[in-house]
């Protein structure tokens, strides 16, 4: 039997930094708001106490944060005429276990996208002519917004989360120190850039000498005592290394706990229930809207709760499975093109090199999750493009993290022993001398990418797993290779003894290699309904109730990290519906 909860004027599925975005705003504005999250409760204070946050064998290889794959996976193949077989260990999805979603335990890097990729289709036509844009495999989009429009909501997400970083670009004046290539913001970051490490000074240089333009990289790592517009406050980074997978003791790395919850959770218009997953949004009789969802609590009892307005911010593959699964919209068809759920999923093309030094210290076990330098000069279309064969480009950084010592036992320069005294002796001397640089590279969809229900296999409460249809693209893999190329001279430039340059996208793509958490698409906005699920305010074309929030909206991926992409659209998006949808429920112009 399903039981039915009160009605509430807005149900959030979902309570990472999409949904908390959201749900803080919409509660702020009035709103009565139910929260449905699938994990439990996790708190900075109970979860990760400084005293035991640094444990290695639990957050980082045994991954405690994360949602094991027994619990939710995907299925894939690379194309059609495969079979598709499901993900059984982590891989290119660490998806978050709990609320805070995958915001608690993430790396913390904190970028805006460049003004190129939200309009990756007409620019391109623009400055190479429509047979660069057009290749026959690719199937390139705008994004219905302009970096110009989403500029205030960048703004109010880096003031949400304190961002640390030193601006490059205000009102179009170049500022020293920043990035020259970003888009023009109307001020700079919330607290100033973190330190420069052994491994950044060493990239700066060589970059610097080789005509590129070096800076730090924006985090959400806060270099200095914060309190945010919600009257929050955060504490400055302690530099303690152990931050990729793990929670913030020291309330540092901005992370819906650290930032939203503790005002969330003290309105009365706010309520959040846990350990219950959604299944499927519910439609009305006439198709045209949504009523709310169904979700299953942990004793596997099935719920109804009804609501006028349905948010889905459920991470990218959630979002769309629950969209197959509800049948709204119609399911994407590589062969005719037609259907638009499930179309233009997206990876990114990681390339760089692996560095080890002689005589230099680097020290790895001091730095943070999300810090280091980066140069843009080969990102987005910074670069002209007209003699290579492929668009788009990468961030090339270099890290000041990763002193993990078990995860780090494998990093040594080829030749050198894997066990044995000789092993001991070369991980002593090369753990303190390693570095990487690291390709972050855009990606752009194909025709054939596909997400829709698998035939055979379902998850624990019988709902039908995602099933991933995809393989990069050529353009992509011509621009990794020709990134990688460009890390390993930098590397060599830095004075690097052993270079060992890697490249992800030389070989078919796999969901095993774990080598960014950045899946995109699914779900993807746009200003026509052809084309796109969403809208340009996330709201859906076939019920105009119900909104999508996530990466599942990027129709192509750039070369940096999605976060703050993800929460600027979520609070232009939450506006939009206390400003204007409230007031007159319909499709938004
Ligand atoms: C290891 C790692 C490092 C990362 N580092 C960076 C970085 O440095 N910079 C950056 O920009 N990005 C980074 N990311 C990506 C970043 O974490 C995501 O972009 C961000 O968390 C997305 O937020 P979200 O709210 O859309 O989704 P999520 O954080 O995934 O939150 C979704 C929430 O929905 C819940 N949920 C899912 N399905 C259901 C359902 N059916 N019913 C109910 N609840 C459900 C989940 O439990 C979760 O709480 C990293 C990711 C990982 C895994
Ligand atoms: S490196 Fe800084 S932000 Fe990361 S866990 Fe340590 S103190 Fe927190």
């Amino acid at each position: 039997m399903v039981s039915k909860r009160p009605k509430a004027d807005v149900v959030v599925v979902g309570l990472g930094w999409s949904g908390s975005l959201m749900a803080e705003e919409l509660t702020r504005a009035g709103l009565n708001v139910v929260a449905i999250d699938r994990g439990p409760w996790i708190d900075t204070s109970t979860h990760t106490p400084p005293a035991v946050d640094p444990d290695e064998l639990r957050w980082g290889q045994r991954k405690e944060f994360l949602s094991p794959p027994r619990d939710n996976t995907v299925t894939f193949r690379n194309h059609a005429g495969q079979t598709a077989a499901p993900l059984r260990d982590y891989g290119i999805f660490e998806l978050g276990r709990g609320v805070g979603g995958a915001g608690f335990h993430w790396a913390g890097m904190a970028w805006r996208f460049s003004p190129w990729d939200f309009e990756v289709r007409s620019r391109t036509i623009e400055r190479y002519g429509r047979r660069k844009a057009e290749d026959g495999e690719m199937q390139l989009q705008d994004w219905g917004v302009t970096y110009d429009t989403l500029e205030p909501f960048y703004d109010q997400w880096e003031r949400i989360a304190g961002i640390s970083g030193k601006a490059g670009n205000i009102k179009g004046q170049i500022q020293p120190g920043g990035n020259p290539f970003e888009g023009p913001r109307a001020r700079d970051y919330p607290t100033p850039k973190l330190k420069t490490l052994r491994i950044m000074e060493l990239f700066n240089k060589a970059t610097t000498d080789m005509g590129l333009h070096p800076f730090t990289i924006p985090c959400a790592n806060i270099s200095e005592p914060y309190t945010n517009p919600l009257g929050v406050s955060m504490g400055a980074c302690t530099y303690c290394g152990f931050c990729l997978a793990y929670g913030c003791g020291n309330f540092s790395k901005s992370s819906p706990q650290a930032c939203i919850f503790p005002v969330l959770v003290r309105r009365p218009n706010f309520k959040v229930i846990t350990r219950s997953c959604v299944t499927k949004v519910n439609k009305s009789s006439d198709g045209k809207t949504v009523t709310g969802v169904t979700f299953i609590d942990e004793n596997g009892h099935e719920w109804e709760q009804p609501a006028d307005i349905v948010c889905l911010t459920a991470f990218q593959v959630d979002n769309v499975r629950i969209l197959l699964n509800s049948g709204v919209g119609k399911t994407y068809d590589p062969k005719s093109g037609e259907g638009t759920i499930g179309r233009n999923f997206s990876f990114q093309t990681v390339s760089g090199t692996d560095m080890w030094f002689e005589d230099e210290h680097i020290n790895p076990f001091i730095g943070t999750g999300g810090l280091g330098s980066q140069i843009d000069d080969y990102n987005g279309d910074n670069f002209d493009h007209s003699k290579l064969d492929f668009i788009g480009g990468a961030g090339i950084l270099t890290l000041a993290r990763d002193g993990a010592p078990i995860a780090k036992a494998a990093a040594l320069p080829e030749g050198s022993p894997r066990w044995g005294s000789g092993f001991k002796k070369a991980y002593a001397k090369y753990y303190r001398n390693y570095g990487t640089i690291f390709n972050q590279g855009c990606s752009m969809p194909t025709r054939s990418a596909t997400l829709d229900l698998d035939p055979t296999y379902r998850d624990k409460f019988g709902v039908p797993l995602l099933r991933l249809t995809y393989d990069y693209a050529q353009s992509d893999r011509n621009m990794a290779k020709f990134t990688m190329d460009r890390a390993v001279e930098i590397a060599r430039a830095m004075g690097a003894a052993h270079v060992t340059g890697f490249n992800f996208a030389d070989k078919a793509f796999s969901t095993a290699v774990i080598a960014s958490d950045h899946v995109i698409g699914g779900a993807v906005m746009g200003d026509d309904p052809a084309t796109s699920a969403v809208n340009p305010w996330l709201q859906s074309w076939d019920a105009h109730n119900l909104f999508v929030v996530g990466a599942s909206a990027f129709p192509n991926n750039a070369g940096y990290n999605p976060t703050g992409t993800v929460g600027a659209l979520a609070i232009r998006t939450a506006q939009a519906i206390h400003q204007t949808y409230v007031r007159n429920p319909a499709r938004l112009a």
